[in-house]
């Protein structure tokens, strides 16, 4: 295993393991970038089958981490953390050693909430270190971010019906919705407000059921979610889903969603949505709504005014993205990367 030959390997800036005996800590923080600012990005912790696994995680959302805050406009460069541990086995003295370890990096590197951890890790961190994001209400943090991811899908739903149906009511629209965890539970109730018609599917027999109680979805197998008569798939689920074998089975004219890298391969399934004229809205665009509701307290204290203003413009940022993928005769992925990019390489030359 080596970081430099890693195919996730992105110029990264600083890629660091730690560990500590006492609480079994055993993790990997890798700093992508910070051209334009501390790096910023949650700490996941997962039961990874190896090392190897780890650290192709932590590459790679490190790095998705830099373009979705430069997309957004946010003074914060990207990384990761993970730690390789179950989380149904975390301790207290485990999120404390993890603070100690971001603390080493004095202000480089600031973390926050992931798959596998909580508000309350974040207070458990918050004492060895003021490098953490996202801390409880009850310690003046502004708490879970997921509301505010899924208002940013929201927008950018919209953003991306406007732009490929010309439409700019949601009223009436099918959406399938895989995945009713945090994200596409608040998702699905923004948009049964709005009108929409939802087709929703998880592995979780319970959450399906609260949402065709809550939302009048209708429920749907897993697997067949990707077929389902919808204009609009929403991934809020896993990452990887879009893949040879599930592209030439979607229905839908869009695909926007909350989950992390959702094209198996970005260059390759981000033309093949192009080619079949399906409107992708880049992952890290449409998903940025819990980043810039963190990176915002952070930067400048809690503004929900604020906070709401800089989410609502998810849907000019994908509209433009759109624009320009039209223009160039480019994916949207391709599309929102250059965007990126720029963003970083304009700053990073001027450093
Ligand atoms: P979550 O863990 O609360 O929810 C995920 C849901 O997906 C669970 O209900 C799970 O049962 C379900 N699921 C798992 N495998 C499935 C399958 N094969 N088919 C259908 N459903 C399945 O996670 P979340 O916080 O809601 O995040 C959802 C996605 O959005 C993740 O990919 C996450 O990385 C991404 N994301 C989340 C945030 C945030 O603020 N929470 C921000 C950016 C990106």
């Amino acid at each position: 295993m080596s970081v430099f030959q890693s195919v996730d390997f992105a110029d990264h800036e600083q890629v660091v393991h730690v560990a500590d005996a006492a609480s079994g800590l055993r993790g990997i923080i890798a700093i992508h970038s910070t051209a334009l600012g501390p790096a910023i990005g949650g700490c996941r912790v997962y039961p990874y089958a190896d090392e190897a696994a780890a650290l192709r995680d932590v590459l790679r959302l490190s790095q998705g981490m830099s373009l979705k805050a430069a997309v957004a406009g946010m003074p914060f460069g990207g990384a990761k953390m993970v730690v390789i541990a179950d989380p149904r086995r975390k301790t207290p003295a485990l999120m404390r050693a993890v603070g100690v370890a971001v603390g080493r990096l004095a202000g480089r590197y600031v973390t926050g909430e992931d798959v596998g951890t909580t508000v309350d890790d974040m207070a458990e961190i918050a004492r060895e270190t003021d490098c953490v994001m996202g801390l409880p209400e009850r310690l003046g943090g502004s708490g879970d971010p997921s509301p505010s991811t899924a208002r940013g899908c929201f927008v950018g739903i919209a953003a991306a019906v406007r732009h490929r149906l010309e439409r700019d009511e949601l009223k009436g629209l099918r959406v399938a919705v895989q995945g009713l965890g945090s994200v596409g539970t608040n998702l699905c109730r923004l948009l049964h407000e709005a009108g929409a018609r939802l087709m929703v599917t998880d592995t979780r027999a319970e959450a399906v059921e609260k949402a065709v109680r809550s939302f009048g979805a209708t429920a749907v197998a897993p697997e067949e979610i990707y077929a389902a008569e919808a204009e609009v798939f929403a991934p809020c689920a896993l990452g990887a889903i879009i893949n040879d074998a599930t592209l030439p089975r979607l229905k839908a004219a869009i695909v926007a969603g909350a989950a992390n890298n959702p094209l198996a391969d970005e260059a390759r399934h981000g033309a093949g949505l192009r080619a079949r004229n399906i409107l992708y809205a880049p992952d890290y665009v449409i998903n940025a709504g819990g980043m810039i509701q963190l990176g915002l307290e952070r930067a400048s204290g809690l503004d929900w005014a604020e906070i709401d203003r800089r989410i609502a413009a998810i849907g000019d940022t994908l509209g433009a993205i759109f624009a320009h993928a039209d223009q160039a005769g480019i994916a949207t992925s391709a599309a929102a990367r250059a965007r990126a990019q720029a963003r970083l390489g304009v700053r990073q030359r001027a450093a």
